[in-house]
């Protein structure tokens, strides 16, 4: 099936940081080597959306450095309308350096330019593509320097004016805030202007304190909300709506990096979501919805990468 036509400019504006992953890529004579991948929530869920047909753009301040051209000509070679993300003279781009724990669990290590830039600025380029685009996603990294953080709020307000509807998955980065509660705070205030939010289980502890699921959902939902995913890692996922709760299991894989995975799962439902014209009272649509955006994290983890991983239509339709 062809992606639905709607009349927006753009189907999503993806806002936020762009990194470059360094994600360790095996020993060679006692030397640990890493591979350089483009990556970045914010834009992993650009690229998601691009691959699966969707007209996407980034807006996004990152270095003039050679990671930061490799970023741009990425994204640009996937399709992602790059006007919006500027390079700013004389700054280098941030590096996530992702090794791997005892437990096969990732560890992140940031080296962090743009703390004297910010991720993000709010341009008229940038607002041209936020009024005319049909979702506009956010997340909470773009919050940390109060500069870029009034560039993404000035954003959520020109969308919300505009009726664009916001998706925010908050992905949670600890070590990048100087205190936690002020990280919980800023996420939670995104999630109230949002429409569409994916969080993963541990970060829906982290931000309410409730164990259970259904009592975090709870915690977080307010009335404007349409849906609440949550996801589980290779356990799947649950999708909350008003009133109403669907899960998918997931699907067993051989995964052998997970980076990405959640961006995937969210790209997807995105997708999905469009193709509905972002209909949300439709359980089995949604249900088939939720299984396909499961299959793309699933299948995001079997490659290594941020963007590289992510799943195309042929690769999901093989799958769902
Ligand atoms: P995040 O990357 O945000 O932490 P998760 O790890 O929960 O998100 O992964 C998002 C989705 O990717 C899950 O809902 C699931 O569909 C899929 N996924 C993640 N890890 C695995 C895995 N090891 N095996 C199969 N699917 C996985």
């Amino acid at each position: 099936m062809q992606p639905a036509k709607s009349k927006a400019a753009f189907d999503v504006v993806c806002m936020g940081e762009l990194v470059i992953d360094m994600v360790s890529a095996g020993m060679e004579a006692g030397r640990q080597l890493y591979s350089a991948e483009p990556g970045g929530a914010p834009g992993n869920v650009a690229v998601g959306l691009s691959r699966l047909g969707r007209r996407t753009a980034m807006v996004a301040q990152i270095g003039d450095d050679p990671f930061a051209r490799s970023i741009a000509a990425f994204l640009a070679d996937e399709g992602v309308d790059t006007a919006a993300v500027r390079l700013v003279p004389g700054a280098a781009t941030d590096l996530a350096v992702v090794t791997h724990g005892p437990d096969g669990e990732r560890e992140f290590h940031f080296y962090r330019a743009s703390d004297n830039y910010g991720n993000v600025a709010f341009d008229d380029v940038a607002r041209h593509r936020v009024q005319s685009a049909a979702i506009l996603h956010v997340g909470s990294v773009a919050m940390i320097s109060p500069l870029s953080g009034a560039a993404q709020a000035a954003a959520i307000g020109v969308a919300r004016d505009a009726g664009v509807r916001i998706s925010v998955d908050p992905n949670l980065r600890p070590a990048l805030w100087r205190d936690p509660t002020e990280m919980r705070a800023a996420s939670r205030r995104l999630i109230a202007d949002a429409q569409f939010v994916k969080v993963g289980i541990d970060e829906l502890i982290a931000l309410t304190g409730q164990q259970e699921i259904a009592d975090g959902v709870n915690a977080l939902w307010h009335p404007e909300l349409r849906t609440l995913a949550v996801t589980k890692g290779a356990a799947g996922a649950e999708l909350f709506l008003r009133g109403d709760r669907l899960s998918h299991p997931g699907f067993a894989v051989n995964a052998i990096d997970t980076t990405g995975a959640g961006d995937a799962f969210h790209a997807c439902f995105l997708a999905e979501l469009l193709e509905t014209g972002m209909v949300t009272d439709d359980r089995s649509r949604l249900e088939r919805a939720l299984a396909r955006a499961v299959a793309a994290g699933a299948l995001a983890t079997t490659r290594r990468g941020g963007m590289t991983s992510l799943p195309t239509r042929p690769d999901l339709d093989a799958m769902v």
